[in-house]
């Protein structure tokens, strides 16, 4: 199982590649076919799909209670287990009928909506984005790792920003500028630059050719319990729960 699963990843990984070459060499812009400039080997960070290409809901990598008192444990609790699980559920039944679609990935489906029947575009959008959104988002949290950026992550950050303080500001201004529900991202654009950008709904940074490294969500289910309305208050100690460990690896992983 293990051997096939990695063998359809590479062909879907020199698939991407080669269709970029092919646009590239056609001296296609990054805007229309943006999708495609996601760097080829993140095409590999799709969240884990289980037997027949089924998604599936990736277990909270540490307790419930690993991040208070950021985040309280009941929270984590129903964003995980009640939130994202149902855009896990919603996924499987709308892309059951599809199995060559479902296996292609999320990050590929994501960033070629055009090819997801119409019937049911939107819904993929909103519950596929969902579901990348949040592997992502409990990943690049933890109990443990540095509280600052490190390495060459640190190195373009203070390049583009001037300092942490200042990447921070611009994260947590986007996070409240972001009206409704949404998400705040640190991601590299489809030039490669670090770029702050935020998002509506569960709309995916991967839909338009963004890699998104590090994201806050902002959705009142993150914080209402313990915020109520204060979504500033929880932006800023938001940063006290960020592996920034993991999101450098992302970086050197993903940078191009
Ligand atoms: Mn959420």
């Amino acid at each position: 199982m293990a051997r096939s699963i990695s063998r359809r990843r590479l062909f879907g990984t020199l698939g991407a590649g080669a269709v970029a070459a092919t646009l590239a060499s056609r001296g296609q812009g990054s805007v229309a076919f943006a999708a495609v400039a996601l760097p080829s080997s993140y095409q590999e960070t799709a969240a884990p799909q289980g037997p027949d290409n089924a998604f599936v809901l990736p277990p909270l990598p540490y307790a419930y209670e690993a991040l208070e008192p950021t985040i309280d444990a009941e929270t984590m609790r129903f964003h995980h287990d009640a939130h994202h699980a149902e855009y896990v559920l919603q996924m499987n039944n709308l892309l059951g009928p599809y199995p060559e679609l479902r296996a292609k990935g999320i990050v590929y489906i994501l960033s070629h909506l055009e090819e997801v029947p119409a019937a049911i575009r939107n819904r993929v959008r909103d519950n596929g984005g969902g579901h990348l959104n949040h592997s992502i988002f409990w990943t690049i949290m933890g109990p443990q790792g540095s509280r600052e950026p490190t390495g060459a992550l640190a190195t373009a950050i203070n390049s583009v920003y001037g300092n942490f303080a200042t990447l921070r500001a611009h994260m947590i201004e986007a996070g409240i500028t972001r009206f409704g529900s949404g998400w705040s991202w640190l991601t590299l654009n489809p030039s490669g630059k670090l770029e702050v950008i935020n998002r509506l709904n569960q709309d995916s940074p991967v839909m338009d050719g963004y890699v998104p490294l590090v994201g806050v969500d902002v959705w009142e289910h993150s914080y209402y319990l313990r915020y109520r309305n204060r979504r500033r208050d929880y932006l800023i100690s938001w940063f006290n729960v960020v592996n920034w460990d993991e999101v450098g690896r992302r970086y050197d992983a993903f940078k191009f």
